[in-house]
């Protein structure tokens, strides 16, 4: 059979399962060559929309880090031991940057970095939106997936804490990036708000997908949500515009994978974002976060760890297998998996 497929990801866990997508369905030329035969018989496709709102501003560059490192990772460029960034990777523009004293310190940005958010920040402001600069710089890397941002409008997550320097605990609000990298989440924190959207007139208000992420989603026969942090990078995909309505419509499947394994996160700090959502970190707790379409949420079936089993949520098949992505192999059967529980 074959099969349309689309995956919701955020950076580093996104990565990691877009692996098994291609190892499992095949490499979906990105950007298609021009002598890629578009007639004939139809391969299956991967297509990844992106979160973008992790994505700032950094010494005149826009960054946008899940979607370099999806990038960077299918295209091979990945610093495997770090996770981010760019293997061999050096860093004399941030030394020079601190002896001119410029803020931000603590933001790793690296040389071999720099020349992709070059390239970026000129093509943006030339008046190309972030879909098609990242179908250019994919150019580069040939991902074997395709990559395309969930919206070309700004929609960073903001963090609103109790501000670290002011002795009154003076709530202010942080991009997400400065929480993370800067603080560690590790600060008194109220909540997460989207900020952006259109700033034209026309697209006023809260960021819209782009048609490009919406008809990803409809057109699909799958649609995994990957094991990527349910808050700051899944979460924030659903908040933009059209995202939600388009997995509660689709004729596609919608499959969720979870990034928490007997009680904890992988890697990262996804128990701290879910602390501040006040949803319990554990399979079922964030299932029913995102909720069975049959009721008001968004997915059809739910993958839960082995160590997780017996984990019930009403109105979602729940499968357990193993959900450690310790190659794309293994990522390849846990797709399987997903596929088998919602009869594709
Ligand atoms: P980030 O944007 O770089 O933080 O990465 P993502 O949001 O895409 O993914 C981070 C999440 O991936 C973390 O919450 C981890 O729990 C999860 N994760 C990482 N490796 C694995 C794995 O092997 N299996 C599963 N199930 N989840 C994983
Ligand atoms: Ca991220």
């Amino acid at each position: 059979m074959v099969v349309k497929v689309t995956v919701l990801v955020g950076g580093v866990g996104g990565a990691r399962f877009l692996e098994g997508a291609r190892e499992r369905f095949g490499a979906t030329e990105f950007p298609e060559r021009e002598d890629t035969p578009s007639e004939g018989a139809r391969e299956n496709s991967v297509t990844a929309v992106v979160n973008v709102g992790d994505d700032a501003w950094m010494h005149g560059v826009r960054i946008c880090p899940d979607l370099d490192t999806c990038m960077y990772t299918l295209g091979g460029g990945i610093d495997t031991e770090r996770g981010w960034g760019h293997r061999n990777e050096t860093w004399n523009a941030k030394e020079e940057l601190a002896k001119y004293g410029a803020d931000p310190d603590w933001f790793g940005l690296g040389d071999r970095d720099l020349a992709t958010h070059l390239i970026r920040t000129q093509m943006l402001s030339s008046g190309f939106p972030l879909t098609d600069v990242t179908a250019a710089l994919c150019n580069r890397w040939r991902p074997g997936v395709r990559l395309v941002p969930v919206t070309d409008m700004r929609h960073e997550t903001h963090v609103v804490i109790a501000d670290p320097e002011s002795g009154d605990g003076a709530k202010k609000a942080v991009h997400f990036q400065e929480w993370w990298v800067r603080y560690r989440a590790d600060v008194e924190t109220f909540g997460f708000a989207q900020v952006g959207g259109g700033t034209d007139g026309a697209g006023a208000g809260k960021a819209q997908a782009t048609r490009a992420a919406l008809a990803a989603i409809e057109d699909a026969d799958v649609v995994f949500l990957a094991p990527s942090n349910p808050v700051v990078s899944i979460g924030a995909i659903l908040s933009v515009g059209g995202v939600r309505a388009a997995l509660r419509t689709t004729k596609a499947k919608v499959v969720g994978v979870s990034p928490v394994i007997g009680g904890a996160p992988l890697r990262g700090m996804a128990d701290r974002c879910l602390e501040v959502l006040g949803v319990e970190t554990s399979a079922r707790a964030i299932g029913e976060h995102f909720g069975a379409r049959s009721g008001n949420g968004i997915l059809d079936g739910w993958l839960v760890a082995e160590e997780d089993a017996g984990v019930a949520i009403d109105g979602l098949d729940v499968a357990a297998v193993p959900l450690l992505m310790s190659s794309p192999q293994a990522t390849a059967a846990m797709i399987d998996a997903g596929l088998e529980l919602v009869g594709l």
